[in-house]
């Protein structure tokens, strides 16, 4: 017997259309490429998406058809994520920090029609035009006087004049909702990248349970400023859930220094930020020397890559602000864990607490997850054996685009290459990248953990801990550091540091000082980059 209720296919057009009439003067601000502000509201975007799946109708794309975007977070973005998978296409987000080379690869790959960038990029498609073979239109996410005259680039339009030219009179399409919705490329640190292809079915769960309180916890009465940007997993689906609760939404564009996001937060009343390490660690660099304080900011989310204990305390014991640490990834729309207390840590010590907020979390309702041994056998929830990270659900990765890679799953899990431990109340910590684990004297050591003592040293800036070949341990542990400017550590301040804070033959034995962290196009230290640049490194007593 089947139930009696309606059948509504769960489409991205109805986030948006819901945001326009229960929420249709909530504001919508954003930094533009120019500098200013610009701000107006979910009935604007509404309106100006409806404009942009018109434009789409005029430039004859199909069903299905892939639109790119080359942009920072703003309003136009945000129309195209609504008027491109609204109308049945399919948004396709490229990262501009990517190398030239890959972002002609992936927009052909991906087949790409119709290419809209902020001005900003224009070098970029200026340089990588020429090998998009797919490529029919490319739009400036500009006003009309702003587009350039002789930008090389064939049949250039001005965003404004292409959606200006429509009325939004358009009524969203009804379709099966297992239809694409947009995708994203991973990172590819090895071969080519592979892409993600997300569905207005995957989207919306995730919207839902994204904005659950032991989640990001999202409401009507948050102004949310997604740092996390709209090219890499759809912003952590922030666009989605802001409009699923009715949030003010503040986008910084270009402008992600410390002190611009300082200043953004602080006008906008911004309750709720969301972002990797790195973005946080900039703003708090430009706060603490200026004693500056958050006068509306309560809850940040972090995640991307392990955030440092440092930067939880600091943000909780200095500002005020309860950090919600998050992992997931481009396979998982992207979230998987977040970590938020339950009732019965309310009598734990700080310091009891801290060890719990360092984890990446607990399962979302929707994400399944288990740590496998090597033989694929399911490891215990002890908080101490680690194992191969799996995980499934609705908005987990079944294939790749176009069946790249082959069949990534394994008895219908996606191994997620992360290396973790689950502790009886099921929160989950990761110790690695499955490819970065150290493993010295049969022993294996958590890389991340030996960098967050090492951040946690005030002359820090940035720290990366990799194993070198020995002949007796295997591998031994060693930490690249770049210092903060203006402070110094010395490399045996640094090792006497650890005393205490872990056990001794974890501690590392060599510390490097390098310039600048090699960082990769999601804002992740490329492992893989400086284990190229430390090649020739030797350990000092081998
Ligand atoms: P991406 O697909 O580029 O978003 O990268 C996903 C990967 O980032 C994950 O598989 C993890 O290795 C890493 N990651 C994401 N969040 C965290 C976190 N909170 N702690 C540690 N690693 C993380």
């Amino acid at each position: 017997m089947l139930g009696l209720m309606q059948s509504q296919p769960l489409l991205i057009s109805s986030l948006i259309e819901f945001a326009e009439r229960h929420h249709g003067d909530a504001e919508v601000v954003s930094r533009r490429v120019e500098g200013d502000l610009h701000r107006y509201t979910y009935k604007d975007v509404a309106h100006r998406s409806r404009q942009v799946a018109r434009a789409l109708d005029g430039l004859k794309l199909a069903f299905s058809d892939r639109v790119a975007t080359l942009a920072w977070n703003g309003y136009r973005h945000l129309e195209l994520y609504y008027g491109v998978s609204g109308s049945g296409r399919v948004l396709h987000t490229i990262n501009p920090r990517l190398h030239p080379d890959q972002i002609g690869w992936i927009a052909n790959h991906a087949e790409d029609q119709v290419l809209c960038f902020d001005l900003s990029f224009l070098p970029l498609v200026q340089a990588v035009h020429s090998k998009c073979t797919t490529i029919k239109h490319y739009i400036a996410l500009c006003d009309a006087d702003k587009l350039p005259a002789d930008s090389g680039i064939p049949g250039l339009q001005s965003y404004e004049s292409w959606i200006g030219a429509q009325t939004s009179d358009y009524a969203w399409p009804t379709f099966d909702e297992n239809t694409a919705s947009s995708m994203c490329y991973t990172s590819g640190t090895t071969g080519h990248p592979k892409a993600a292809l997300y569905s207005h079915r995957s989207t919306l769960l995730h919207a839902y349970a994204a904005a659950l309180p032991d989640v990001m916890c999202l409401s009507a009465r948050d102004s949310i400023l997604p740092v996390v940007p709209m090219f890499h997993v759809n912003a952590w689906g922030i666009p989605y859930s802001a409009a699923l609760t009715g949030a003010k939404l503040v986008f910084p564009g270009p402008a992600m220094d410390g002190k611009s996001i300082y200043e953004l937060i602080e006008a906008e009343k911004v309750t709720y930020a969301a972002g990797v390490p790195t973005v946080w660690q900039m703003m708090l660099g430009h706060m603490k020397p200026a004693g500056l304080k958050f006068s509306t900011l309560r809850r940040t989310v972090i995640g991307g890559s392990a955030c440092p204990p440092a930067m939880i305390h600091a943000f909780q014991e200095d500002y005020g602000v309860e950090v919600l640490h998050a992992w997931g990834m481009t396979e998982l729309s992207p979230l998987g864990t977040l970590c938020t207390l339950k009732n019965k840590h309310d009598g734990l010590s700080a310091d009891e607490k801290m060890k719990i907020r360092l984890k990446q979390g607990r399962a979302i309702f929707g994400v399944d997850m288990k740590i496998v041994d090597a033989a694929g056998k399911e490891l215990s929830w002890d908080g101490k054996t680690f194992g191969d990270l799996h995980v499934k659900g609705p908005w987990v990765v079944q294939d790749y685009y176009k069946g790249e890679g082959g069949n990534p799953l394994v008895d219908g899990w996606f191994p997620t290459g992360d290396v973790a431990t689950i502790d009886a109340d099921g929160y989950m910590q990761i110790t690695d990248r499955s490819k970065d684990v150290i493993k010295s004297g049969g022993e294996w050591i958590s890389s991340i953990d030996i960098e967050n003592i090492a951040v946690a040293h005030p002359a820090v800036a940035m720290a990366a801990c990799i194993g070198i070949a020995h002949p007796k341990w295997d591998e031994r542990p060693i930490i690249a550091v770049v210092k903060k400017p203006g402070m110094e550590v010395s490399r045996d301040e640094l090792i006497a540091f650890y005393e205490g804070k872990t056990a001794k033959w974890q501690v590392p034995d060599d510390v490097v000082f390098i310039d600048a962290m090699p960082m990769g196009a999601t804002g992740k230290m490329l492992k893989t980059r400086l284990r190229e640049m430390l090649k020739d490194y030797r350990l000092p007593q081998v």
